[in-house]
């Protein structure tokens, strides 16, 4: 039992918990010690042993109780009585998924909308992880809160893009957008800006809760689009406090297939969207899928790890992953 292993258990816990509105605070500190584990990736056996485990960051009696068990057991009792209790069981055909061969993230965040670190120090981190190519994705102008980006600020970004990326060896920068999903389908940027762009992604954010018949219709024209690439966090949910968007998964998720657009499973713990289940569905409908951290920090990579047991609950096989893709083989990089 591994560090990134017991990340991923104590994740599942806390998505588990927070699908119980009485058990939010719980179900943050088990997100917490998750990420903590995935960053330090420390020796849990040893740690164990010197009865130390309260050391790590975001762990306290109750969480190193439940990873002395997972570390004795290679199990977690309590987790698999929350798994009986939501009906949320393991499979037995779940994927296997290696995270070694995880080539990149293509969704990310920068200071040039709401993400709190530079360009150059995300990089870094995506390259100090080994990822051979990382996507820029900053929001579009729709999201004034965040100073979204027009064609404007997206010409000068791809300046301080071209210095960054000397900087950094072995990592591809991509230059992208997450583009607003907007109410009637429509996205927040011209397809002239978009064309030229090496990743685009489609996201709802706003006007979640429209009913079923419009925001089908919405996605079903946000996937039929030329130039998405990949649909962000599909339903928009934040598990325990927001419910996401409703509308004929199906539908979507087949025309998503035949466009050849990838579905986001967007790793942060506060979104975990899509969920294993309708992941299951999407693949089922022949989609494809990107795995993604959405970070807005580099330690916001670590998502990708501890919730990597998403995918595999799904069954999604790797060839199936655009990030277990080699940079030449990404169909977005045209
Ligand atoms: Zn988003
Ligand atoms: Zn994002």
């Amino acid at each position: 039992m591994d560090a990134i292993e017991a990340a991923q258990v104590l994740s599942e816990i806390g998505y588990l918990l927070r699908q119980d509105p009485k058990e939010r605070f719980r179900a943050k500190a088990f997100s917490a010690a998750a990420w903590s584990l995935a960053l330090q990736r420390p020796n849990l056996v040893d740690l164990q042993r010197a009865e130390n485990l309260t050391s790590i960051e975001g762990v306290g009696e109750g969480i190193a109780r439940v990873l002395t068990d997972v570390i004795q057991t290679g199990q977690s009792r309590y987790l698999n009585r929350l798994r009986e209790q939501s009906k949320q069981p393991a499979r037995d055909d779940e994927s296997d998924l290696d995270l070694g061969d995880y080539q990149g993230d293509v969704h990310s965040h920068t200071d040039w909308s709401d993400g709190r670190a530079t360009m150059l120090e995300m990089a870094r981190g995506a390259q100090a992880l080994g990822y051979r190519y990382l996507g820029i994705t900053d929001h579009s102008p729709r999201i004034t809160v965040v100073h979204g980006l027009n064609a404007e600020r997206l010409v000068a970004q791809s300046r301080e893009m071209a210095e960054v990326q000397s900087q950094v060896d072995g990592l591809t920068l991509l230059q992208g957008i997450e583009v607003d999903i907007l109410e009637d389908g429509s996205l927040d940027l011209p397809d002239a800006v978009l064309e030229i762009l090496d990743v685009v992604i489609a996201s709802p954010h706003v006007k979640l809760r429209q009913e079923p018949a419009a925001m089908t219709e919405r996605m079903m024209r946000a996937v039929s689009h030329p130039h998405v690439d990949v649909i962000g966090h599909p339903t928009g949910r934040r598990p325990g406090s927001r419910e996401g968007a409703s509308y004929d998964f199906e539908l979507v998720f087949q025309e998503a297939a035949k466009r050849g657009v990838a579905l986001e499973i967007d790793c942060d713990p506060a979104r975990m969207d899509l969920s294993p289940e309708m992941a299951r569905l999407a693949y089922e409908s022949g989609c494809s899928f990107a795995i993604d951290a959405d970070a807005h920090a580099p330690a916001e990579f670590a998502y990708v790890p501890m919730a990597l047991w998403m995918a595999r609950r799904a069954g999604i096989p790797r060839d199936r992953i655009l990030n277990f893709r080699p940079l030449d083989e990404l169909t977005m990089t045209r």
